[in-house]
């Protein structure tokens, strides 16, 4: 059989480029036996005419992590996978970012295998005056270790003739030291590959050309403690502002996709209870939800870009000063910027932060982060806050976002106090070259991020969604005397004024519908929550649109729609959706949203934890209820007392 031999790495090292330079033209996909994952398995022939297979497996940071693609990984190595063990590895490193790149490297010796290292992009570590040497590496790490560029070619030769002495001839690693066996990332890793990189690579002479200036001058501002942070602040601004821009478009084409399926049902299925279950429960549930997808694709797009780019590494040492003082390590700061889009995808990238007081305190204060479902309260409330001041509207906009960041803030110190004290683990954090990002790379990751939040928030918002419907649609009670007299009034005038009969029949089932919302278990719930929320200046209607919004916060606005829906002219569609939630009224007739309760909810929604698949989430993540309980507790209290402070400064 031709040996095989495993190729691993982080992503972004150049891994496809070299396996594309080895293999030519000879690649096929396979799939695992038994397993639905796809690999690239590349034939490779050396000078000498030996030939052995290479298989392409998924980059990643750690082969110890709870990730599917580090389960799959480590499952091919160990033989768990495939046709057994293979015959050896080819683990790829960038030399831009070797430190961390060691690292890996080393929890991948530990598996034993006969192993061959490729330090690529030496092209790029040479124009920066990285000198790296072969020999001492090759001494310290135990392995032959080559120097290559998959990009130009360089050192192709070499690894060729290693791998067949290597691999084939199944050497395995004896390293002078013990390579740690601690996880990446850890002290005790991050110190020996500190030391391992002092060995092997060094930056003998800078040269003084334009380029190093430029990038020098580059490097200072985006690190810089102030000058840093504020173009920081810059960057994120533009990259929300694009956002919530450009994410109108596909919004509203998933929106319109909806609307078109609901009507398709509803056109397909006799009116009645299924119909309406399937309609306005499912359909309409669930697309509450997806309609923020393309926000988030946008957002992991971006982000990925600006990564890629080499952007994010400096942005993150220049607030990782800032975010120690809370108590939070440097690797927070992806998971919590990610938290912008969605709690979702932000708590499972805490993954990556190798302490677990550091992970669970940037666990707890995620939710904090404004995410995509606080926009449409947000863009509600300040709307009506500062009706026809636009700026004014857009700067409260940013405070939202600003107050929930700073909040996150102060509980991750209050937490490192008091039950999470401890110190925080240090980063080992490199500045990779900038570059030119790759669009399909980001593509990729936009996309296997927008189907995560999918396949997690799916599930748990369609239960949601027809839980809801059941809620708010019994128990049925009878219609009123007023909707009879009205639907009376409209048979008489039917054949003297049609119009005005079509306008009575629209009235009586405005009204039925207000009377069936009140009757309703939803309704019910309302009237008994009601005390607990006039404080802060709810009234029934606000109360269950509050109290279904712990489920999921998005479901606001539509449940303020719902719930309002009577009291109006039949002119609805020329006064908007947005128009007709602004001017709803109390059951007394007084405006449903007045400024002091417009500012006390929107100070309750930047804080609140109102998101039961986050809760989720966060038990399975921390392997307990205890913390997402805690969490829940916490940041409801907070909320409930900010807002009623706000509630009573305005009054
Ligand atoms: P992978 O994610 O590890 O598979 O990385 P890719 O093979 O997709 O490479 C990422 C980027 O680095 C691409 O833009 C490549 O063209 C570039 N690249 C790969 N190897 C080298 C190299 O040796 N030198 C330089 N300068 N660029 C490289």
């Amino acid at each position: 059989m031709t040996p095989r031999i495993a190729l691993l790495g982080n992503p972004n090292t150049g891994k496809s480029t070299l396996f594309n330079r080895l293999c030519g033209m000879r690649t096929k996909t396979a799939n695992f036996p038994g397993s639905t994952v796809a690999h690239q398995v590349g034939r490779c022939i050396t000078k000498t005419g030996q030939e052995f297979d290479l298989i392409d497996l998924p980059g990643i940071y750690s082969l110890l992590l709870e990730l599917p693609e580090s389960r799959l990984c480590s499952e091919c190595l160990e033989g768990r996978i495939g046709d057994g063990r293979p015959d050896g590895a080819l683990v790829v490193l960038d030399a831009n970012n070797l430190t961390r790149n060691l690292q890996f490297a080393a929890s991948a010796l530990r598996r034993g295998l006969p192993t061959v290292i490729a330090i690529n992009m030496a092209d790029l570590a040479e124009r920066r005056g990285l000198v790296i040497d072969e020999h001492a590496a090759s001494e310290v790490l135990g392995v032959p270790v080559i120097a290559t560029s998959a990009r130009t070619g360089q050192g192709m030769d070499r690894l060729l003739d290693a791998l067949t002495k290597t691999a084939l001839q199944s050497r395995v690693p004896k390293p002078p030291q013990p390579y740690p066996a601690t996880e990446p990332g850890s002290t005790t890793s991050a110190l020996w590959a500190a030391e391992t990189f002092s060995q092997i690579a060094a930056h003998p002479a800078r040269t003084d050309s334009a380029e190093m200036t430029i990038h020098d001058r580059l490097d200072a501002a985006f690190t810089h403690p102030l000058l840093g942070i504020l173009c920081f602040a810059f960057m994120m601004a533009l990259l929300f502002a694009s956002i919530y821009w450009l994410a109108q478009f596909p919004m509203d084409a998933v929106d319109s996709i909806f609307a078109w399926v609901g009507s398709a049902v509803a056109a397909a299925i006799p009116a009645g209870t299924l119909q309406d279950l399937l309609v306005n429960g499912i359909v309409g549930g669930v697309s509450a939800t997806v309609v923020f997808l393309p926000q988030i694709v946008l957002l992991f797009f971006l982000l990925a870009l600006l990564e890629d780019s080499g952007y994010l590494a400096r942005a993150a040492f220049a607030v990782d000063r800032t975010m120690r003082r809370f108590g939070l390590p440097g690797q927070a700061f992806m998971p919590l910027l990610s938290s912008h889009a969605c709690a979702l995808p932000g708590i499972m990238a805490t993954r990556l932060i190798p302490d677990q007081r550091d992970r669970l305190a940037t666990i707890f204060i995620a939710p904090f982060m404004s995410c995509s479902a606080r926009v449409p309260v947000y863009a509600l409330l300040t709307g009506i806050l500062f009706a026809g001041r636009p700026l004014a509207a857009g700067m409260a906009f940013t405070a939202c976002y600003l107050l929930g960041a700073l909040a996150g803030l102060a509980t991750a110190a209050l937490l490192r106090k008091t039950i999470l004290r401890g110190p925080t683990a240090p980063m080992m954090l490199e500045l990779p070259d900038y570059r030119l990002p790759s669009v399909p790379a980001a593509f990729k990751i936009a996309v296997d991020r927008g189907l995560i939040f999918l396949k997690n928030a799916g599930s748990v918002i369609l239960a949601i969604a027809i839980v809801m419907w059941w809620l708010s649609a019994y128990p049925k009670s009878p219609s009123s005397a007023e909707c009879a007299s009205l639907e009376a009034r409209a048979v008489e005038v039917q054949v003297a004024d049609p119009e005005a009969a079509e306008a009575l029949r629209a009235q009586a089932s405005r009204i039925d519908e207000r009377e069936q919302q009140a009757g309703s278990f939803a309704g019910q719930l309302g009237g008994l929550f009601e005390p607990a929320f006039a404080p802060i200046g709810l009234d029934r209607q606000l109360t269950v649109a509050v109290l279904t919004s712990f489920l999921a916060r998005e479901v606001f606005t539509t449940t303020v729609f719902v719930l309002t829906g009577a009291g109006h002219d039949a002119d609805g569609e020329d006064s908007g959706t947005l128009e007709r939630v602004r001017t709803a009224t109390r059951d007394g007739g007084l405006p449903l949203f007045t400024l002091p309760t417009s500012a006390s909810l929107l100070v309750f929604f930047v804080l609140a934890m109102q998101c039961l698949p986050t809760l989720v989430v966060v038990a399975r993540e921390t392997g307990s209820w205890k913390w997402a309980v805690m969490q829940f507790v916490y940041m409801t209290a907070v909320a409930y007392g900010a807002a009623f402070l706000t509630y009573r400064l305005m009054t």
